[in-house]
């Protein structure tokens, strides 16, 4: 086959994220029906971050659109850290809340730490808290944070090899790069992580058989970081606003891209450059359309298991 020709199949991660949301309201349902309860998620938002507010907005809408109930609690950007742990308090006093999470990030002015600690681990549906991150460590069933334990549903579904492959995860953060390691040495891979002191990047991200880029940096990883045929998970969100670069990445996809950026000043565009990339990846994730849904989707499934083991049913 031509190389110049090439294409990656692409991992529909909004299907499957769609495909988990189904099985969550089928199972929430079966639980109103065996035990009349129904799952609560409370999502604590402190401030006026608009992508903030669309996040929230997105994840209560989807509890109710699933059948589980939810709460928005909308603090000032002026709350303090005293007041935000005493809001945290009165929910894990409630026994009617399975789920709370704390939209980050937080004002500056809160001490997230504090604040991440004071929810108790049976309700932290993000998975952020550190008896829950020990429990993933040792490799115990637990909360896992929802971005990476969505990109293994979506590998395992779509059926990506993980036992004795070399995953290389480019980011180390507690929300994706360091949960994920955890997760696929569970799945038995060999896992390597990279950082921003990394040396020889493409050297090291080239001998992978999977590459996860959770980075934050527009087309970071080029041809030249992936090994013909790999799998390349693109966490990254990130926007770009003008046409040039909407050209460079999207090679045919342009057009639609650059009409995007006319109509709402933006286009998404992830860790990876996609045009690149697609012609030497086995597989890649789209971004929008790819982790994204996933980690919703997750958010879900994490709500209904804190409830079903909050309540022994699990
Ligand atoms: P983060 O906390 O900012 O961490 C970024 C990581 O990338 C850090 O470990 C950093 O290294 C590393 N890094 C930075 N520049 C690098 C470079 N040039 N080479 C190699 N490594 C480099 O980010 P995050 O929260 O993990 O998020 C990463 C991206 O994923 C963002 O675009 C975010 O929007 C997106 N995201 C998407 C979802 C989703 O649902 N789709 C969920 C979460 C995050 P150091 O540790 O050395 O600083």
């Amino acid at each position: 086959m031509n190389e110049e020709k090439r294409r990656a199949a692409i991992l529909d991660g909004a299907r499957v994220a769609e495909e988990i949301k189904r099985e969550v309201a089928r199972d929430a349902a079966r639980l109103r029906e065996t035990h009349g309860y129904v799952p609560c998620l409370v999502a604590v938002r402190v401030g006026n971050d608009p992508a903030s507010a669309v996040y929230v907005g997105n994840k209560v809408r989807t509890s109710e659109a699933l059948g589980l109930r939810s709460e928005h609690h909308e603090l000032p950007e002026e709350t303090t850290t005293g007041e935000l742990l005493s809001e945290i308090e009165t929910l894990n006093a409630r026994n009617d809340v399975d789920g709370i999470l704390v939209q980050l990030p937080l004002p500056r002015a809160i001490d997230e730490a504090r604040v991440l600690e004071a929810i108790d681990p049976a309700k932290d549906v993000d998975g952020f808290h550190p008896i829950n991150v020990g429990g993933l460590t040792l490799g115990r069933a637990t909360l896992a944070p929802c971005t990476p334990a969505g990109i293994i549903e979506l590998l395992t579904r779509e059926k990506i090899a993980l036992r004795g492959r070399h995953a290389c995860i480019v980011g180390r953060s507690h929300i994706v790069g360091r949960p994920l390691a955890q997760l696929l040495l569970q799945h038995d891979a060999t896992v390597t992580i990279c950082h921003s002191h990394t040396r020889e990047l493409p050297a090291l991200t080239r001998q992978a058989d999977l590459l996860i880029a959770a980075v934050g940096r527009v087309g970071l990883i080029r041809a030249e970081h992936v090994k013909p045929g790999a799998t390349v998970i693109d966490v990254g969100m990130n926007k770009i606003t003008d046409a040039r670069t909407a050209r460079d990445f999207f090679g045919e996809n342009a057009p639609a891209r650059i009409e995007a950026i006319k109509k709402r000043g933006f286009t998404l565009v992830g860790d990876v450059h996609p045009a690149e990339v697609e012609r030497v990846a086995g597989h890649l994730t789209p971004v929008p359309g790819g982790v994204g849904p996933l980690t919703v989707a997750l958010l879900m499934r994490n709500t209904l298991n804190a409830a079903l083991r909050r309540r022994g049913l699990a």
